[in-house]
């Protein structure tokens, strides 16, 4: 993938790395793959300045593209360290993190209830020659079961409860990462999939967009 000039330089990705480690982002793949993926080019141009700062920015439709650490810290959770068959993430917006992904895992499902979007995040992954993510414009609240089973699920939209549809639809051994709850009270929580029954760990307070029924 080829980077950008100026304030989108190789040199600012590598500040942004820098920042990540300093917040406790650890696994080499993960900081490798945010390296590798230039967040600008995911971003309308008068944003693409503040592309590389810590905080999330809008992609219109009222929805935002997550933080770097958001999504840093979503991945790390997902792979456990090694690199995955196939992701599904739910609310792919404008495709960065579906990007990101797509360094971590052989296969990425990506689902977005708003067609505009899905029609920009194509655009952008296929300028960048990403070729293992599909993106599906559909409701996600319960997963994509055509796709499963899935290594980890990645959701990007607060849920108010994680519906069990989701957890089936992981391998044993897997995970699920999800925002969970509405506005001030969001907490980041991950599923364990395990032959035996599943652990859930309550990581963080989160911040997303709520994730909304049907296709807008
Ligand atoms: N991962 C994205 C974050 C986008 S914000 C990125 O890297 O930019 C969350 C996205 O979830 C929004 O685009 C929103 O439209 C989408 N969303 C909300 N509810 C949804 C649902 N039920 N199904 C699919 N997508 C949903």
């Amino acid at each position: 993938m080829t980077g950008g000039i100026g304030m989108t330089s190789q040199r600012t990705r590598a500040r942004m790395i820098e920042r990540l480690r300093e917040q406790g982002i650890k696994d080499p793949m993960v900081l490798a793959a945010m390296n590798a993926v230039p967040r600008h080019v995911f971003l309308e141009e008068a944003l693409s300045i503040r592309a590389y700062d810590d905080t999330p920015l809008p992609i219109g439709y009222g929805q935002t593209i997550s933080s770097p650490y958001t999504v840093a810290r979503t991945c790390e959770l997902a792979c456990q360290g090694r690199r995955l068959e196939r992701v599904l993430e739910i609310g792919g917006g404008c495709g960065y993190q579906a990007a990101v992904l797509a360094q971590l895992a052989q296969k990425v499902v990506s689902i977005e209830r708003i067609a505009g979007l899905v029609g920009r995040a194509r655009n952008t992954l296929r300028g960048l020659r990403v070729t293992n993510v599909a993106i599906k414009i559909a409701d996600g609240t319960l997963g994509y079961r055509d796709g499963a089973p899935y290594d980890a699920i990645v959701v990007a939209a607060a849920m108010p409860y994680i519906p069990d549809e989701l957890l089936a639809q992981i391998r044993p051994g897997g995970r699920l990462v999800a925002p969970v709850g509405t506005g001030e009270g969001q907490r980041l929580k991950m599923v364990e999939v395990g032959m035996e029954g599943n652990v859930e760990s309550d990581l963080e307070a989160a911040r997303f967009v709520p994730l909304l029924p049907g296709v807008g």
